[in-house]
């Protein structure tokens, strides 16, 4: 078998990461860098393209974890968490959702020692935009009757969420709920406005 770097890019994407990765590594100097983030904090924020949650935030390489998502896991709606006990309510979750991070949460706490975790949910966030009878119509429509199925059979809920302020709070009390959170976490719930650049404390 070649050496990777013999394999063709495919696309241009591929061919674009092959660029930057020649241009990125010639001038790397940051090989010695702690597995843990050196400054024990996490971001949980919204896979939404036009964050840059290094710049916006102030993050430097080494510093921070960061967990970016959309909704929720796509399961089957439960009233209750199952570990947690805590009630769901996938109306109010979105970009940047806590309960699908958690996982990575305690993961980011538990074995890599951060203590702190900003939320930082965006204005304009596609979730904002949806309810999932849309998202059935257009699932439908692209992917065909039989696909629409499968989401029907799965009840799967794609957690839009109508109030941004509300969900970021919503899911900062989720983490302050769960017993997988100690108490001494420090939490915070900010928005990032996607026009201004800016990013502003909620709770
Ligand atoms: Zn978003």
């Amino acid at each position: 078998m070649p050496p990777p770097e013999s394999v063709a890019a495919q696309t241009a994407i591929q061919q674009n990461l092959k660029w930057s990765s020649a241009k990125h590594g010639a001038t790397f100097t940051q090989s010695k860098l702690a597995l843990p983030p050196s400054k024990k904090y996490l971001v949980l924020t919204c896979m939404d393209a036009r964050i840059d949650p290094a710049k916006a935030f102030g993050i430097d390489l080494g510093e921070a974890h960061v967990i970016r998502n959309t909704t929720g896991s796509p399961r089957q709606y439960t009233a209750h968490d199952h570990f947690t006990d805590i009630p769901i309510h996938p109306s109010i979750q979105a970009g940047g959702c806590a309960e699908d991070a958690l996982r990575s949460i305690v993961i980011s706490q538990q074995l890599l020692g951060t203590n702190e975790v900003l939320l930082v949910k965006h204005t304009g966030c596609g979730m904002l935009t949806f309810r999932n009878e849309d998202a059935y119509k257009v699932i439908e429509g692209n992917l065909g009757s039989a696909a629409a199925g499968e989401l029907r059979m799965h009840n799967m809920n794609f957690m839009p969420f109508p109030d941004l302020e509300k969900a970021v709070m919503d899911d900062i009390m989720y983490l302050e709920r769960s017993k997988l959170i100690p108490s001494d976490i420090v939490l915070s719930g900010w928005v990032y406005d996607v026009d201004s650049g800016k990013t502003k404390k909620i709770c």
